[in-house]
């Protein structure tokens, strides 16, 4: 028998579609240039495939240090940022353990608090209005003794940033501040300095637009990375990925243009959509726009069959920015049938 917190729970399913423009996991909508490919497979191919990778990961913590104004001692490196989420959540939650979590967000949050026997206490977002509830965040946090908040930022699915000064507020509660940074870099947004209580994730899947490869980071104190290290499995990030990230750090001029191509048509796509009756979209700083509209299943359905896919919620879509011809195709569907 599972256990019962597992029983109770339900997979992280998403609907398996074909179609043409797919606009429904936020991932960025060109492929990485080849020439980063072939380079990346080089450096691969110099090493030895019979043996383990190296342990520590040391080049790649180092390159990604490098990148961001840090030493190795504060980066640790992942198969996805999922991995280190799941590392981060079960080196601070435990049974019983209060974990702050605005909704709605990630779904994973909540399932590895849950899985660690932690107890979430929801605090709801309010998608139009565009920033995260810091107030009713720091209101919970209240009193709380080894409180756990997990953010954001913008956030998933509704596109809300925390509000400045945000991180340094929570961190003034004594709470240990989970700070996923997924789509950070559409915002614009900066690292936060280190602290022993703020854990930081990134992703490559995004920005950099390496999904497939599977590869995360997280930032910390070499104290907070030395506790979360003891947790992560070894041995999680094969030496191909490592190699991926390693050339795509020294090629970030592909990765800025996602970003710019992003930005722009985030602007041009919700500027249209507004002017669609019955379509709101929410205010957002991602790649993706959140938006209500009358009839969300049918839309859904319908802009399936036009060959545009996007993510269905409970009583809103969400699309994600893909290329201006991708996001014409959406906003042409949308018009139709909305
Ligand atoms: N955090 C958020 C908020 C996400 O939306 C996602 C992916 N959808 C992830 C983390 C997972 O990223 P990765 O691919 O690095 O595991």
């Amino acid at each position: 028998m599972s256990r019962s917190v597992v029983a109770a729970m339900t997979a992280y399913t998403l609907e398996l579609r074909e179609a043409e423009v797919k606009l429904n996991q936020n991932e960025s909508p060109f492929d990485v240039p080849r020439e980063l490919k072939e380079r990346a497979l080089a450096i691969a191919a110099e090493r030895p495939w019979n043996i383990y990778p190296e342990f520590e990961s040391s080049a790649l913590r180092t390159a990604i240090a490098k990148a961001n104004g840090f030493a190795a001692e504060n980066i640790l490196a992942g198969n996805g940022s999922n991995e280190l989420l799941a590392a981060s959540i079960a080196t601070f939650v435990g049974p019983g353990t209060p974990v702050v979590l605005p909704k709605p967000t990630f779904a994973l949050y909540e399932k590895l608090v849950t899985i660690a026997g932690g107890s979430v206490i929801p605090i709801a977002i309010d998608p139009a209005i565009g920033v995260l509830p810091l107030d009713a965040m720091l209101a919970a946090l209240k009193g709380l003794d080894d409180a756990v908040v997990i953010v954001c930022s913008p956030n998933n699915p509704t596109g809300g940033v925390l509000p400045a000064g945000g991180i340094d507020a929570l961190l003034a509660t004594g709470a240990t501040v989970l700070f996923d940074r997924a789509y950070g870099d559409f915002a614009r947004d900066s690292q936060p300095a280190l602290h022993d209580r703020l854990v930081t994730l990134s992703t490559f899947s995004k920005a950099w637009g390496l999904a497939a490869l599977r590869l995360g980071w997280l930032a910390t104190t070499a104290a907070t990375a030395r506790e979360i290290r003891k947790v992560k499995l070894p041995y999680s990030l094969n030496i191909i990925s490592e190699s991926v990230a390693i050339a795509a750090l020294e090629n970030r001029a592909y990765r800025d243009h996602n970003v710019e191509n992003a930005v722009a048509e985030r602007a041009r796509v919700w500027d249209a959509m507004r002017d669609i009756d019955g379509v709101t979209p929410f205010p957002t700083q991602a790649n993706f726009i959140l938006f209500d509209v009358r009839e969300p299943k049918r839309v859904f359905e319908e802009l399936c069959a036009r060959g545009v896919l996007i993510r269905e919620y409970a009583n809103a879509l969400r699309v994600s920015i893909g290329t201006p011809e991708e996001n014409d195709r959406f906003l042409d569907a949308l018009k139709e049938i909305a």
